[in-house]
Order: structure tokens, then C-alpha cells, then sequence
């Protein structure tokens, strides 16, 4: 175990995680806590302690030369102020995670969108490694989304750079998109938006075969859905399928206008593996211009480990970029 060190902390709606890389890029510690309500100044206690907790695992003469963080929402990366946060992490909008970490800490703080964070990691560390344009993906609870260039990250000038969550879809979801608007393709194809077309769909064919409403309010969650297709339940096989086929047609307008080399798919959903990989492959390769039919679409490597050591590797690269 050597040095120099530094620690990604993952910042999410239910759980806040930090991790100690070392110099070779491996994680040799783990932490984490459960996200307090309460706000930004809140979270951000509870990430101290978890950073500190992990600096004190160093070995004497060695020392720990950055933070990274992953913070969900719109991030301004210079600054390291959330600009505007959804509903997962309530009064999380306006908190200064860089100024407050940097101040309590001591240490230089790189803060990004939680995605980039983890998009920076693979194309460094992970399926994106050797490749030079990259689209990176992920579905889970929301949709997101980011784009890389011989290891760096495009940032554009408003902070919304592969924020893919609000393309148009031909398709209408069971719910609203975090945004507040309507078809939308994280209002298809995340893992909530499946859940609710399942519930949707069996309320409406039970309707339909018995002539008695089911429960609208019937909630089940996205693992059931996955079961259930692969017990050969039409219904949820036609859900996964179709926000599968959704997102892939939506991926490949995007990478026929964008022409990268690689689409790095991970996140939450893709955990349910061929049911919902290969429909979104056969879309995509269906609908992308020709001389892009043989641009890959790989599953990201880096697995949960991924947020914590693409921010460990932002705070590292972080010095030398600005
Ligand atoms: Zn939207």
C-alpha cells in the first residue's frame, strides 16, 4: 500500500460513500453512512467524518492529497456549488460541497455531477480505457449521462453536458420525469419508470379481462419486475423490452449526432442483464447512421466501486487540469 492518496466520497439520496485509493488506483478502504435529512450542511457533516475516518487509516508518513466528490444534481465544477438538485436530496440546491469541504478539511476538493464522476473513472480505469470519444450512460433511479474525450471530461459552459435524462422519447411514461415534464426518456426507461408501466399495464389488462380496476396505486418495485419477466410474464418481458428499445433508439440519434466511439451503458438497471442489454443494443445498432453500426456498446467495469474511484480520480486529475 502506497501513496500519494486520495478519497472519492459519493454523495446519494440514501447513502453517502467514501473510499481510500492509493497511489496504484486501488480502493483499500470503504466507508459509508446513511444520507441525514436536514440539508446540505447536514450531508456534508456526515462526509467529513467519513473522510476523516478514513485519513486516519493512512499510514504514518503517508498523507492524503485530495478529495474527490460525486454530488447528484447540476454541479458547477470550478466552483464545486450545487447550481440545482432534484427532489432525491432535498435542500441539497446552493450547498458549497467544495468551499465547506476544503475549509473543514484542509485538503484540495474536485466536486462533479455524480455521473461524471463515475464516467471519469471508466473511461480511465474501465471500459473506456484506451478509447477516445465516449458516450457514457447510466440507468437507475434517474437517467444520466456523460461525455468523454482521451480521458477528460466535456463540461460545455452551463454544467449540463450529458444530461440525456430530458431527450424527447416517441412514447408517453407512467410518470412524470424528474424535470417535471413528460415524455422524456427517463420517464421510460429508468428503473422507477418501469416499475410504474408494469403497474400500469397489469391494472389496465386486469381491467380489461375481469372488468375489475386494479389497485392503481399497486406499487411494485423494479427486482419483482425482473423476476417476473424471466418467469415468463408477457407484461413485464413488454416493459423491460420496451424502455430498453426506448433508450437505445434515443442513444443512437445521439451518437449518430455526437459520433463516438463507444457507449458505455452502466447504473442500477442494467444490473438486470440480457432482458434489458440486448433489446437496448438491437435498437441502437437498428437506428444509428451506417457507418456507425459497428460503434460498441459496452457495460461499464468499474461496478459499485465506480463513484468512488472516478471522484478519487477527479481530485487527483483535478490539479493538473486547472
Ligand atoms: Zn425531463
Amino acid at each position: 500500500m502506497a501513496g500519494p492518496y486520495s478519497i472519492g466520497v459519493d454523495i446519494g439520496g440514501t447513502k453517502i460513500a467514501a473510499g481510500l485509493m492509493d497511489g496504484a488506483g486501488q480502493l483499500q478502504h470503504r466507508s459509508h453512512a446513511a444520507t441525514p435529512s436536514g440539508g446540505g450542511a447536514a450531508v456534508l457533516s456526515v462526509a467529513i467524518a467519513l473522510i476523516e475516518e478514513l485519513r486516519s487509516k493512512v499510514d504514518d508518513g503517508d498523507v492524503v492529497v485530495a478529495i474527490g466528490v460525486g454530488a447528484p444534481g447540476v454541479v458547477d465544477p470550478v466552483t464545486g456549488v450545487v447550481l440545482s438538485a432534484t427532489q432525491v436530496l432535498p435542500g441539497w440546491a446552493g450547498t458549497a460541497v467544495r468551499a465547506d469541504l476544503e475549509s473543514a478539511t484542509g485538503l484540495p476538493v474536485a466536486v462533479d455531477n455524480d455521473v461524471r464522476a463515475m464516467a471519469f473513472g471508466e473511461a480511465n480505469a474501465g471500459a473506456g480505457k484506451g478509447l477516445s470519444r465516449l458516450l457514457q450512460v447510466s440507468v437507475g433511479t434517474g437517467i444520466g449521462g456523460a461525455l468523454t474525450r482521451d480521458g477528460r471530461l466535456e463540461r460545455g459552459n452551463h454544467g449540463t453536458t450529458g444530461e440525456i435524462a430530458h431527450l424527447l422519447v416517441p412514447a408517453v411514461g407512467a410518470i412524470t420525469c424528474g424535470c417535471g415534464r413528460s415524455d422524456h426518456v427517463e420517464a421510460i426507461a429508468s428503473g422507477p419508470a418501469i416499475a410504474a408501466s408494469y403497474a400500469a399495464r397489469v391494472a389496465t389488462s386486469s381491467e380489461g379481462v375481469a372488468g375489475i380496476a386494479a389497485a392503481p396505486s399497486e406499487s411494485i418495485a423494479l427486482p419483482e419486475v425482473v423476476a417476473r419477466a424471466i418467469a415468463g410474464d408477457s407484461d413485464a418481458q413488454f416493459v423491460l423490452q420496451y424502455a430498453a428499445t426506448m433508450l437505445g433508439r434515443a442513444l443512437a440519434g445521439l451518437v449518430s449526432a455526437l459520433d463516438v466511439d463507444a457507449v458505455i451503458v452502466g447504473g442500477g438497471v442494467l444490473g438486470i442483464g440480457a432482458q434489458f442489454s440486448t433489446p437496448l443494443s438491437d435498437a441502437f445498432r437498428a437506428e444509428v447512421l451506417p457507418p456507425l453500426r459497428d460503434v460498441p456498446v459496452l457495460t461499464a467495469q468499474l461496478g459499485v466501486d465506480a463513484p468512488l474511484i472516478g471522484a478519487a480520480m477527479l481530485s487527483i486529475h483535478q490539479g493538473a487540469d486547472q
